[in-house]
């Protein structure tokens, strides 16, 4: 997707303004660039090179020399094609913060961020339980538990020893940042860091709680039982809402989401809320009729199996199947039909089969007409596969 080497690339394309554009266009065309696939806020390592690009556009298109270079269809960041920016050539130089951007364009980081609050949401946790089809189909009270941190009861979150109080950080006078001056291409930036005293938060805990340890919050294993309503499926999650861990500082405590894995049933597959099952019938059975009885998921089902049934065949058992998630009614169960045919005959059932065959003018195969093949074969892997 770069040219960086071939020939000039278009930086105009790169902001996605047009070669007219005036300084405020430019302008705004990188900061909402920026926004998008800074590093800081767009993890993916795709947004990282495209940053990369969209800081040489920029640094190029600000600097009237150097657009003039290019609407002249020269590239003054390709080595040897003109003289280079302060980020050096051929790219804008160490990233300069996200925040840091933002604030050069809207005029001085002092006082834009402030300490970080030592009060934070608790993340959210996720965890996998294993059910038996019997308990996605009805449901079921399954105990769980769950490695988790919550709140220090010893100093209920505040995170400092009894009597004692949190101080301002002498470091950064309880800003949380300090302050530097960074030269980049857009020019003298100033900077905040958070401060590595406070950790950002402009307060230090001079007597931490001796129980967590000033995290205001204890790891800890916590049972619990969670309602699974009829009907799951797999790789449902289910959300427990503030059952996640607490946060930092006694923060709100986060979501717990529990997902839902169906093992696999001896007998029966599940589609959606459709059960499927096969059954093999003798031959004789198959074509005589025959009476089966099956045992679905909460009940036993007597179906007959009509004389003359065909291999691959299926029986439908309306509403043996799973119970809606939502609202009434259950799905089905389909019966699928295989036909075995005997493989060792003694004498006497040997001669009692041919002359069967006889009787039926079976004793020669006949070659199947169009069609007829194919869906004899179709049948064919149905009941086998
Ligand atoms: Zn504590
Ligand atoms: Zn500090």
């Amino acid at each position: 997707m770069r040219t960086r080497n071939a020939v000039a690339r278009d930086y105009y394309g790169i902001l996605g303004v047009s070669r007219e554009a005036s300084d405020d266009e430019i302008k705004r065309a990188y900061r909402k660039l920026a926004r998008q696939f800074h590093p800081d806020v767009n993890p993916d390592p795709e947004a990282q090179e495209k940053f990369k690009d969209i800081n040489a556009a920029y640094e190029v298109l600000s600097d009237d020399r150097k657009r003039q270079i290019v609407d002249l269809g020269g590239d003054p960041l390709a080595p040897g094609g003109g003289a280079a920016g302060p980020g050096g050539p051929g790219g804008a130089g160490p990233f300069v913060g996200f925040q840091d951007i933002m604030d050069a364009f809207f005029g001085g980081a002092t006082g834009s961020r402030g300490p970080r609050p030592r009060t934070r949401p608790g993340a959210d946790a996720i965890l996998r339980l294993e059910l038996d089809l019997n308990e996605t189909a009805f449901g079921v009270e399954a105990p769980i538990t769950v490695d988790t941190a919550v709140l220090c009861t010893t100093c209920s979150g505040a995170g400092t020893a009894a009597g004692t109080h949190l101080a301002t950080c002498e470091a950064c006078g309880g800003r949380g940042e300090v302050q530097s001056v960074q030269r980049t291409f857009l020019g003298q930036v100033v900077s905040a860091r958070p401060c590595t005293v406070c950790q950002g938060h402009g307060t230090t805990i001079p007597h931490p709680c001796p129980t967590c340890a000033g995290e205001g919050r204890v790891r800890t294993r916590r049972s619990l039982t969670v309602k699974i309503p009829a009907g799951v499926e797999d790789g449902m999650r289910i959300r427990l809402a503030q059952q996640g861990e607490v946060g930092p500082g006694g923060g709100t405590a986060g979501d717990l989401y529990v997902e839902i894995h169906e093992r696999p049933h001896d007998v029966y597959s599940r589609k959606g809320d459709d059960l499927h099952c096969r059954v093999t019938v003798p031959m004789t059975a198959a074509a005589l009729g025959t009476r089966l009885t099956i045992k679905t998921l909460d009940s036993e089902e007597t179906v007959d199996v009509k004389a003359g049934t065909q291999p691959g065949s299926t029986m439908r058992l309306r509403a043996r199947g799973v119970p809606h998630l939502r609202g009434t009614g259950r799905g089905d169960l389909y019966v699928h039909l295989d036909v075995r045919t005997p493989t060792k005959l003694d004498a006497d059932q040997e001669r009692m089969l041919r002359e069967f065959a006889k009787t039926r003018g079976e004793e020669v195969a006949e070659l199947s007409k169009q069609g007829g093949f194919f869906s004899r074969m179709r049948d064919a892997f149905n009941g086998h596969g």
